[in-house]
Protein backbone atom coordinates (compact mmCIF):
# COMPACT_ATOMS: atom_id res chain seq x y z
CA UNK A 1 0.00 0.00 0.00
CA UNK A 2 2.10 3.36 -0.99
CA UNK A 3 2.16 5.90 1.77
CA UNK A 4 -0.77 8.16 1.48
CA UNK A 5 1.74 11.91 1.82
CA UNK A 6 4.13 10.57 -0.79
CA UNK A 7 1.50 8.99 -3.42
CA UNK A 8 0.21 10.95 -5.86
CA UNK A 9 -3.79 10.09 -5.68
CA UNK A 10 -5.60 8.99 -7.88
CA UNK A 11 -8.99 10.91 -9.04
CA UNK A 12 -12.12 9.01 -9.12
CA UNK A 13 -15.87 9.16 -10.11
CA UNK A 14 -18.80 7.27 -9.04
CA UNK A 15 -22.00 6.39 -9.27
CA UNK A 16 -24.04 6.26 -6.18
CA UNK A 17 -27.17 4.79 -7.25
CA UNK A 18 -30.14 4.87 -5.07
CA UNK A 19 -30.22 5.59 -1.52
CA UNK A 20 -30.47 1.90 -0.76
CA UNK A 21 -27.42 0.71 -2.14
CA UNK A 22 -26.50 1.10 1.68
CA UNK A 23 -28.74 -1.73 2.39
CA UNK A 24 -29.35 -3.96 -0.36
CA UNK A 25 -26.75 -6.70 -1.64
CA UNK A 26 -25.67 -5.88 -5.65
CA UNK A 27 -22.76 -5.75 -7.47
CA UNK A 28 -21.99 -1.51 -7.70
CA UNK A 29 -22.17 -2.40 -3.63
CA UNK A 30 -20.08 -5.26 -3.64
CA UNK A 31 -17.65 -3.16 -6.30
CA UNK A 32 -17.92 0.24 -3.71
CA UNK A 33 -16.90 -2.43 -0.61
CA UNK A 34 -13.90 -3.29 -2.46
CA UNK A 35 -12.63 0.22 -3.90
CA UNK A 36 -10.95 1.43 -1.14
CA UNK A 37 -8.52 -1.39 -0.93
CA UNK A 38 -7.49 -0.90 -4.40
CA UNK A 39 -6.73 2.81 -3.56
CA UNK A 40 -3.81 4.45 -1.81
CA UNK A 41 -4.96 5.12 1.74
CA UNK A 42 -5.93 9.00 1.32
CA UNK A 43 -4.93 11.41 4.11
CA UNK A 44 -8.57 13.60 2.98
CA UNK A 45 -11.06 12.95 1.08
CA UNK A 46 -13.12 15.84 -1.10
CA UNK A 47 -16.03 14.41 -2.12
CA UNK A 48 -18.14 16.41 -4.88
CA UNK A 49 -21.88 15.08 -4.46
CA UNK A 50 -24.66 15.96 -6.86
CA UNK A 51 -26.86 16.64 -3.78
CA UNK A 52 -25.26 20.37 -2.93
CA UNK A 53 -25.51 22.13 -5.30
CA UNK A 54 -24.50 26.14 -4.92
CA UNK A 55 -24.49 29.11 -6.80
CA UNK A 56 -20.65 29.40 -6.53
CA UNK A 57 -18.54 26.47 -5.23
CA UNK A 58 -18.94 25.67 -1.88
CA UNK A 59 -17.29 23.52 0.84
CA UNK A 60 -18.22 22.04 4.01
CA UNK A 61 -15.92 23.81 7.03
CA UNK A 62 -17.36 21.83 10.09
CA UNK A 63 -14.56 19.52 12.29
CA UNK A 64 -18.06 17.23 12.71
CA UNK A 65 -19.77 17.09 9.59
CA UNK A 66 -23.45 15.72 10.68
CA UNK A 67 -24.87 12.49 8.51
CA UNK A 68 -27.92 14.84 6.29
CA UNK A 69 -30.74 11.91 5.30
CA UNK A 70 -31.80 13.80 2.42
CA UNK A 71 -34.40 11.81 1.04
CA UNK A 72 -37.71 10.86 1.77
CA UNK A 73 -40.18 8.08 1.37
CA UNK A 74 -37.50 4.63 1.81
CA UNK A 75 -37.10 2.36 4.51
CA UNK A 76 -36.61 3.59 8.27
CA UNK A 77 -33.10 1.98 8.38
CA UNK A 78 -31.56 4.12 5.93
CA UNK A 79 -32.79 6.89 8.46
CA UNK A 80 -30.48 5.54 11.45
CA UNK A 81 -27.36 5.01 9.16
CA UNK A 82 -24.48 7.79 10.08
CA UNK A 83 -21.27 8.44 8.15
CA UNK A 84 -19.17 9.91 11.32
CA UNK A 85 -16.27 10.65 9.42
CA UNK A 86 -14.24 14.12 10.90
CA UNK A 87 -14.30 17.17 8.50
CA UNK A 88 -11.33 19.00 7.39
CA UNK A 89 -11.39 22.61 7.81
CA UNK A 90 -8.26 22.69 7.20
CA UNK A 91 -8.53 21.03 3.49
CA UNK A 92 -11.76 23.26 3.25
CA UNK A 93 -9.93 26.64 3.35
CA UNK A 94 -6.79 25.26 1.54
CA UNK A 95 -9.79 24.51 -1.29
CA UNK A 96 -10.68 27.80 -1.42
CA UNK A 97 -6.99 29.05 -1.70
CA UNK A 98 -6.29 26.75 -5.10
CA UNK A 99 -9.93 28.25 -6.43
CA UNK A 100 -9.08 31.55 -5.53
CA UNK A 101 -5.55 31.42 -7.28
CA UNK A 102 -7.32 30.15 -10.05
CA UNK A 103 -9.51 32.70 -10.18
CA UNK A 104 -12.52 31.22 -9.20
CA UNK A 105 -15.39 32.44 -6.08
CA UNK A 106 -15.52 29.81 -3.35
CA UNK A 107 -17.25 29.69 -0.15
CA UNK A 108 -16.45 27.96 3.20
CA UNK A 109 -20.12 26.48 4.66
CA UNK A 110 -19.17 26.40 8.61
CA UNK A 111 -22.23 24.58 9.47
CA UNK A 112 -23.26 21.99 6.75
CA UNK A 113 -22.72 18.27 6.81
CA UNK A 114 -22.82 15.34 4.61
CA UNK A 115 -25.30 14.56 2.50
CA UNK A 116 -26.41 10.93 0.41
CA UNK A 117 -24.13 11.59 -2.37
CA UNK A 118 -21.38 11.65 -0.28
CA UNK A 119 -21.91 9.47 2.66
CA UNK A 120 -24.00 6.51 0.94
CA UNK A 121 -20.42 5.85 -1.07
CA UNK A 122 -18.32 6.61 1.10
CA UNK A 123 -20.10 4.26 3.89
CA UNK A 124 -18.75 1.89 1.53
CA UNK A 125 -15.63 2.47 0.56
CA UNK A 126 -14.03 3.58 3.65
CA UNK A 127 -16.25 2.12 6.60
CA UNK A 128 -13.77 2.56 9.19
CA UNK A 129 -15.22 6.36 8.72
CA UNK A 130 -11.60 7.64 9.97
CA UNK A 131 -10.56 9.62 6.59
CA UNK A 132 -11.88 13.51 7.34
CA UNK A 133 -14.27 14.15 4.39
CA UNK A 134 -14.91 17.69 2.73
CA UNK A 135 -17.41 17.90 0.64
CA UNK A 136 -18.12 20.35 -2.22
CA UNK A 137 -21.32 21.61 -4.32
CA UNK A 138 -21.60 21.32 -7.66
CA UNK A 139 -23.32 24.70 -9.40
CA UNK A 140 -26.16 23.55 -11.82
CA UNK A 141 -26.55 26.21 -13.60
CA UNK A 142 -22.47 26.38 -14.84
CA UNK A 143 -21.92 23.85 -17.63
CA UNK A 144 -19.57 21.00 -17.84
CA UNK A 145 -16.38 22.96 -18.56
CA UNK A 146 -16.95 25.31 -15.82
CA UNK A 147 -16.55 21.79 -13.30
CA UNK A 148 -13.86 21.13 -15.33
CA UNK A 149 -11.58 24.10 -14.33
CA UNK A 150 -12.56 23.28 -10.85
CA UNK A 151 -10.78 20.02 -11.12
CA UNK A 152 -7.88 21.50 -12.66
CA UNK A 153 -7.92 24.60 -9.80
CA UNK A 154 -7.39 21.57 -7.05
CA UNK A 155 -5.45 19.13 -9.42
CA UNK A 156 -2.50 19.74 -6.20
CA UNK A 157 -4.78 18.45 -4.05
CA UNK A 158 -3.63 14.90 -5.04
CA UNK A 159 0.19 15.04 -4.80
CA UNK A 160 -1.52 16.26 -1.16
CA UNK A 161 -2.77 12.91 -0.51
CA UNK A 162 -6.61 13.63 -1.22
CA UNK A 163 -8.56 11.77 -3.10
CA UNK A 164 -10.68 13.92 -4.91
CA UNK A 165 -14.06 11.69 -5.67
CA UNK A 166 -16.93 12.95 -7.88
CA UNK A 167 -20.35 11.30 -6.73
CA UNK A 168 -23.22 11.36 -8.84
CA UNK A 169 -24.75 8.93 -11.90
CA UNK A 170 -23.09 8.33 -15.07
CA UNK A 171 -26.80 8.18 -16.54
CA UNK A 172 -29.57 9.36 -14.38
CA UNK A 173 -33.14 9.56 -15.38
CA UNK A 174 -35.69 8.76 -12.42
CA UNK A 175 -38.39 9.96 -14.53
CA UNK A 176 -37.99 6.62 -16.15
CA UNK A 177 -38.58 4.72 -12.61
CA UNK A 178 -41.77 3.06 -12.50
CA UNK A 179 -41.27 0.60 -9.56
CA UNK A 180 -39.20 -1.69 -12.38
CA UNK A 181 -36.52 -3.70 -10.49
CA UNK A 182 -33.24 -3.17 -10.27
CA UNK A 183 -32.20 -6.22 -12.69
CA UNK A 184 -34.45 -5.00 -15.40
CA UNK A 185 -32.21 -5.25 -18.72
CA UNK A 186 -30.73 -1.60 -19.52
CA UNK A 187 -33.23 0.30 -21.44
CA UNK A 188 -31.27 1.12 -24.84
CA UNK A 189 -31.37 5.16 -24.44
CA UNK A 190 -28.86 4.09 -21.30
CA UNK A 191 -27.32 1.86 -22.61
CA UNK A 192 -26.06 3.58 -25.60
CA UNK A 193 -25.01 6.80 -23.54
CA UNK A 194 -23.35 4.36 -21.35
CA UNK A 195 -21.52 3.00 -23.75
CA UNK A 196 -20.69 6.29 -25.48
CA UNK A 197 -19.50 7.48 -22.06
CA UNK A 198 -17.27 4.64 -21.39
CA UNK A 199 -15.51 4.88 -25.03
CA UNK A 200 -15.03 8.68 -24.44
CA UNK A 201 -13.37 8.42 -21.31
CA UNK A 202 -11.08 5.97 -22.25
CA UNK A 203 -10.20 7.06 -25.39
CA UNK A 204 -9.22 10.67 -23.61
CA UNK A 205 -11.72 12.71 -25.71
CA UNK A 206 -12.13 15.04 -23.35
CA UNK A 207 -13.55 17.67 -26.15
CA UNK A 208 -16.27 15.55 -26.71
CA UNK A 209 -16.75 14.76 -22.73
CA UNK A 210 -17.27 18.29 -22.45
CA UNK A 211 -19.90 18.86 -25.91
CA UNK A 212 -21.84 15.71 -23.82
CA UNK A 213 -25.42 17.76 -24.22
CA UNK A 214 -24.78 17.42 -28.32
CA UNK A 215 -22.47 14.75 -28.47
CA UNK A 216 -23.54 12.09 -26.16
CA UNK A 217 -26.37 9.91 -27.65
CA UNK A 218 -29.64 10.51 -26.32
CA UNK A 219 -28.07 13.20 -23.85
CA UNK A 220 -31.46 15.13 -22.55
CA UNK A 221 -32.83 11.92 -22.15
CA UNK A 222 -29.97 10.35 -19.90
CA UNK A 223 -29.49 13.27 -17.91
CA UNK A 224 -32.85 15.47 -17.79
CA UNK A 225 -30.88 17.60 -15.79
CA UNK A 226 -26.53 17.92 -15.45
CA UNK A 227 -26.13 17.85 -11.35
CA UNK A 228 -25.47 14.17 -11.13
CA UNK A 229 -23.32 14.29 -14.23
CA UNK A 230 -21.23 17.24 -13.18
CA UNK A 231 -19.52 15.58 -10.76
CA UNK A 232 -17.70 13.75 -13.24
CA UNK A 233 -16.29 16.77 -14.41
CA UNK A 234 -14.39 17.69 -11.14
CA UNK A 235 -12.80 14.34 -11.33
CA UNK A 236 -11.97 14.81 -15.06
CA UNK A 237 -10.29 18.25 -14.67
CA UNK A 238 -8.16 16.88 -12.04
CA UNK A 239 -6.66 14.46 -13.65
CA UNK A 240 -3.83 14.75 -16.03
CA UNK A 241 -2.93 13.74 -19.35
CA UNK A 242 0.10 11.41 -17.98
CA UNK A 243 -2.76 9.83 -15.84
CA UNK A 244 -4.12 6.64 -17.25
CA UNK A 245 -8.28 6.15 -17.05
CA UNK A 246 -9.92 2.89 -16.16
CA UNK A 247 -13.48 2.04 -15.97
CA UNK A 248 -13.86 0.42 -12.33
CA UNK A 249 -17.26 -0.30 -12.56
CA UNK A 250 -20.02 -1.22 -15.34
CA UNK A 251 -23.37 -1.83 -14.57
CA UNK A 252 -26.68 -0.12 -14.80
CA UNK A 253 -29.82 -0.97 -12.65
CA UNK A 254 -33.67 -0.12 -13.16
CA UNK A 255 -33.07 -0.27 -16.68
CA UNK A 256 -32.04 3.43 -16.99
CA UNK A 257 -29.71 4.14 -13.93
CA UNK A 258 -25.92 3.51 -14.70
CA UNK A 259 -23.55 2.61 -12.13
CA UNK A 260 -20.09 2.92 -13.85
CA UNK A 261 -17.36 4.49 -11.78
CA UNK A 262 -14.09 5.47 -13.91
CA UNK A 263 -10.56 6.54 -12.14
CA UNK A 264 -7.90 8.24 -13.10
CA UNK A 265 -4.66 7.07 -12.18
CA UNK A 266 -0.97 7.79 -12.01
CA UNK A 267 1.05 5.06 -14.43
CA UNK A 268 3.01 3.72 -11.10
CA UNK A 269 -0.68 3.52 -8.92
CA UNK A 270 -2.63 0.10 -9.00
CA UNK A 271 -6.02 -0.09 -9.18
CA UNK A 272 -8.73 -3.03 -9.84
CA UNK A 273 -7.94 -5.53 -12.82
CA UNK A 274 -11.16 -5.14 -14.00
CA UNK A 275 -12.58 -5.95 -17.67
CA UNK A 276 -15.83 -4.70 -18.38
ZN1 LIG B 1 -28.21 11.09 -6.33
Amino acid sequence: MPDAMSAIMPTVFVSHGVPTLSLDEGPARTFLLALGCHLPRPRAILCVSAHWDKAIPAATGTPRPETIHDFFGFPEALYQLHYPAPGSPELAARAMVLLRDAGIEGVVDPLRGVDHGAWVPLRLVYPDAKVPVVQLSVQSRLDARHHLALGRALRPLRAEGVLILGSGGATHNLGDFAGQPADTPPYDYARTFDDWLHDTILDGREADLLDYPQRGPQARRNHPTAEHFLPLFVALGAATHDDEPRALYRGIEYGMLSMAAYGWFPPTTGAPERKP
